[in-house]
This record gives structure tokens, C-alpha cells and sequence, in this order.
């Protein structure tokens, strides 16, 4: 198979869907690779690393969509490229189409077979190509929360870890899931003394088990989150409801009674957020402050790690990618049950029911 390699074009997305080492994997597999010029620059990957590895380097898209059988990107088409993708060819993506009607109606008309990342689902129910992505932005919401607590940057000045003879400051996570895990973590690592708040007691009792002594896990309620905010330095917002908005957990009347210069980060905001003074934020100007409490809000974390995110994500795709490509959609869809929900349009249909339910279309 022929497998082209795209250069992001989205606003901030430095990431690339495939590193060097990769495409040697792909290679090795019997496959070509054809990388489009600078994809890997943003996260560190030069065209020579790419045709080390036996992958060839083209100038433009439109080469890539005119000779690939499988293209492959991070984030979804946009609107240049709608018209470059060809009936029958694979395009395997981030898509989010439920959210976005004019794309699923252009990967309708192309007759293409678009897979999604993040439908591609194990047994278990866990989302093999999202966690990654929930793994960086866990991890970073707490470098963020320390950095925003500093003086100059509008926080209250609280070393996260404290130093000896003074106390660490006290780190609130909302959502004990892949994300609140990952901040817990890191939180637990600095010092800080960490409360870990979920709904679900089965995943608490997982949670009391494994995390270390300064982490202290708790159910949540209004009540109890109502008491935590007003000690926190900083509240991590990780809660997730499947197919639904984030419930706002933390009321703007709670926001009243927190500490001048405590930092709030949302990082459910791409699902609305869980605060009800959360707006989303671009890397470029990534907080603002409410009654004295600053909000860091980005929507896409991860993009601001761009090594470390692609890494994360190509560890998690290359297997899925090479057995498509190995196998072509059909046999690995048939013989791989964790490939066949990734399967959003194919043919000019829509095969993914909660796109199809969003939009009215026949399923
Ligand atoms: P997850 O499904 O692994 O975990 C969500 C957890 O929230 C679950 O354990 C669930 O029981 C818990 N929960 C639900 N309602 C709750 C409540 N009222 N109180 C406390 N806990 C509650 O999801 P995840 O992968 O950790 O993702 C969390 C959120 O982060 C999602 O909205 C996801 O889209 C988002 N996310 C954002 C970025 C970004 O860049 N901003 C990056 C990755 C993920």
C-alpha cells in the first residue's frame, strides 16, 4: 500500500501523525511512505530523518491524495482538502465528525472510507487513541496550574511542593479518569497535597489502591467540592460524561469563596467545561481571571508539547495504521473488532450511529 503522510494544517497544531520511526515500521511492512515536505518540523522531525528511513519526500498535498491509498493526518481534512480526496481511499484521522456537519457531508460526497481515531474502541470500552492525548493533558494541567501560581503570571505565589518547614499547597483533581490520574500524579510527585474526587466508587476504591500517600481520594458531590475549593490552590477540572456537555461543578457563587491568585484549570473545556466561569483559550493567550482566580482554559493541551504529544500518539496509532495498511480496511475491520467502530463514513455512507443521529442521516 501507498501511505502519505500529511503536513498539519489547523491553526496551532504542531503534531505529526507518523515519526520517522514509524515510517520505518511501515516501510519494513512492505509499505511505501510518502511524507509531505516539513510534516514532522513542528514536532522536531526533519525531512532527512523521514528519507533515512526510506520514505519519500513530496512537495505538496495534492501528491500525497493523488498517490496514496491510505492518508493519514492528526487533526481532520479541512476545507482545501475536501476536494483532493479520492472515492475508495483510506483517510485515517482525528475526525470528530459529530460535531461537524460540513465535514461529514464532504467525506459523504468523497466516497472515501474514513476511520477515526478516536472511535476505534476496545473491548473494554476505553478509547485506545484518546487516552494518549488525556495522558499529556493531565500531566501538563499541573506544570500549568504551578507556572500560573507564581507571582508574575497572577497567581498567589505557592510553591506547589512547599520546602521544608512550610506546607506544600493543596491541589483539588475533579474526575479521577485517564486525565485526573495523570494530574494526581504529577501533583503527588511535586508534594502537594492532592485530593482525588470521582463518582464512581469501583474506580475510588482502584484509585485509594494505587496512588501514593499524599493523594486522598473522596466521592464527589456539590458538598464536598464546595469545602475543597475554598483550600486549593489549584482545581483540575478532568470530569468526562460520555456523549454529553461537562456538568459545571465548580458555580461562579463557589468562585467567590476561593483564595485571590488559586488557579483553575479546565480541561474538560472541549466538552464545555466544569466550571461555570470556564471559556476556552487558544495557547497564545491561555488564561484570564475571574473574582481574583485565574482560568487556564486550552482546548488543545497537547499541542503545546508537540514532541512529546506525537510520540504519545504514534505509539498508540502505528499498530492500528500498519494492520489497515497490512491487511486493507475490509480483512482488518473483519478480523480486528477494535478497528471496526473507527469506521465513520465509508462509501458515501455514514457508518458511525452517533454521526449519523447527529445530522438526521440514514444509518
Ligand atoms: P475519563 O472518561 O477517563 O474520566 C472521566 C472521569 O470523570 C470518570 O472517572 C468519571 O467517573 C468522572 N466523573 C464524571 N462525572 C463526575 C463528577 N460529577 N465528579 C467527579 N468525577 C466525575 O476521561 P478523560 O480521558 O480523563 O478526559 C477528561 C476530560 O478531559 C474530557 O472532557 C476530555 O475530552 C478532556 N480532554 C481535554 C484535553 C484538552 O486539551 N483540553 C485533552 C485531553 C482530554
Amino acid at each position: 500500500m501507498i501511505v502519505g503522510i500529511l503536513k498539519e494544517i489547523k491553526t496551532e497544531e504542531n503534531r505529526v501523525c507518523m515519526t520517522p520511526a514509524g515510517a520505518e515500521v511501515m516501510i519494513h511492512n512492505g509499505h511505501t511512505v510518502l511524507v509531505e515536505k516539513d510534516a514532522g518540523a513542528g514536532s522536531g522531525f526533519a525531512d532527512a530523518a523521514y528519507a533515512g528511513a526510506g520514505a519519500r519526500i513530496v512537495d505538496t498535498p495534492k501528491e500525497i491524495f493523488d498517490a496514496a491509498d491510505m492518508v493519514m493526518h492528526v487533526k481532520e481534512p479541512l476545507p482545501p482538502e475536501y476536494d483532493l480526496i479520492r472515492e475508495g481511499q483510506i483517510v485515517f484521522t482525528y475526525l470528530h465528525l459529530a460535531a461537524d456537519e460540513t465535514q461529514t457531508r464532504a467525506l459523504i460526497k468523497s466516497r472515501s472510507v474514513s476511520i477515526a481515531y478516536e472511535t476505534i474502541q476496545k473491548a473494554d470500552g476505553s478509547l485506545p487513541l484518546l487516552t494518549p492525548m488525556s495522558e499529556v493533558a493531565g500531566r501538563m494541567a499541573i506544570q500549568q496550574g504551578a507556572k500560573y501560581l507564581e507571582m508574575a503570571q497572577g497567581g498567589h505565589g505557592v510553591l506547589l511542593g512547599g520546602v521544608p518547614g512550610v506546607d506544600p499547597g493543596t491541589v483539588v483533581v475533579i474526575g479521577g479518569g485517564v486525565v485526573g490520574v495523570n494530574a494526581a500524579k504529577m501533583a503527588c510527585g511535586l508534594g502537594a497535597k492532592v485530593y482525588l474526587l470521582d463518582m464512581n466508587l469501583d474506580r475510588l476504591r482502584y484509585l485509594s489502591d494505587v496512588m501514593p500517600a499524599n493523594c486522598f481520594t473522596l466521592m464527589s458531590s456539590p458538598a464536598t467540592i464546595r469545602k475543597l475549593v475554598k483550600e486549593a490552590d489549584v482545581v483540575v477540572g478532568a470530569v468526562l460524561i460520555p456523549g454529553a456537555k461537562a456538568p459545571r461543578l465548580v458555580t461562579r457563587d463557589m468562585l467567590g469563596t476561593m483564595k485571590k491568585g488559586s488557579v483553575l484549570v479546565d480541561v474538560a473545556i472541549d466538552q464545555g467545561g466544569c466550571f461555570e466561569t470556564s471559556r476556552a483559550t487558544t495557547h497564545g493567550s491561555p488564561t484570564y481571571v475571574v473574582d481574583g482566580v485565574v482560568h487556564y482554559c486550552v482546548a488543545n493541551m497537547p499541542g503545546a508539547v508537540a514532541k512529546t504529544s506525537t510520540l504519545a500518539l504514534t505509539n498508540a496509532t502505528l499498530p492500528y495504521a500498519v494492520e489497515i495498511a497490512n491487511k486493507g480496511w475490509k480483512r482488518a475491520m473483519q478480523e480486528n473488532a477494535e478497528i471496526k467502530p473507527g469506521a465513520n463514513v465509508i462509501d458515501g455512507k455514514v457508518t458511525y450511529r452517533a454521526v449519523a443521529e447527529a445530522f438526521g442521516m440514514a444509518y
